[in-house]
């Protein structure tokens, strides 16, 4: 079927490349917005030391990174057993009070990195799992623009009232249904 279809002259195929074409272009508009702002955020959750991993910040067992299956043995601290470092504990706290849902998506980030890369925090505010090797915003997709803008509350200071009115969470939301129409 797939080989019968001129992509060029059916009417459905050509509106789903124009979808394409205009959510790459929407993204690309962001990008250097995006950019500036998170460099502030980065600025705002403070410096971490640099030495300290994510598996080492986040205490076992914490769902759903650490398996319940067996006491003595969880896959995500495997290798890192939590340690307290109060300079990066600061950081993580600040990063999940930036969170609208205080759900930092920590699987994504290099928390080594947290110090020198604005985009090591960004990524705490993509979707949960996905986004660990995307390097630069210029790199992430639609989607995970979005949600960067849904999900970090530094952004509601950038935009328009309109485009958080009423605010997350709620599927009214004109930011929530473009990410939520995104997803489906
Ligand atoms: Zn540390
Ligand atoms: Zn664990």
């Amino acid at each position: 079927m797939a080989a019968s279809t001129n992509v060029f002259t059916n009417n459905e195929t050509n509106n789903w490349f124009k979808a394409c074409l205009a959510l790459n272009i929407t993204k690309e508009g962001l990008a250097n917005f995006l950019v500036s702002e998170l460099q502030k955020v980065h600025v705002t959750v403070g410096s971490s030391c640099g030495n300290c991993c994510i598996e080492t910040l986040i205490p076992c067992p914490t769902q759903p990174y650490c398996s319940k299956l067996k006491k003595s043995y969880c896959p995500f601290h495997k290798s890192q057993k939590p340690q307290q470092c109060f300079t990066c504990d600061k950081v993580k706290k600040n990063i999940t009070s930036n969170h609208r849902y205080n759900n930092p998506s920590w699987r994504n980030t290099d928390a080594k990195k947290w110090a020198s890369d604005y985009w090591e925090i960004g990524k705490c505010f993509l979707p949960p799992d996905g986004y660990s090797s995307v390097l630069s915003v210029q790199e992430s997709d639609f989607n995970g623009v979005i949600s960067i803008l849904l999900n970090c509350t530094h952004f509601q200071n950038c935009l328009s009232p309109s485009c958080l009115s009423p605010p997350p969470p709620n599927k009214q939301c004109p930011l929530e249904m473009v990410f939520f129409k995104q997803e489906v």
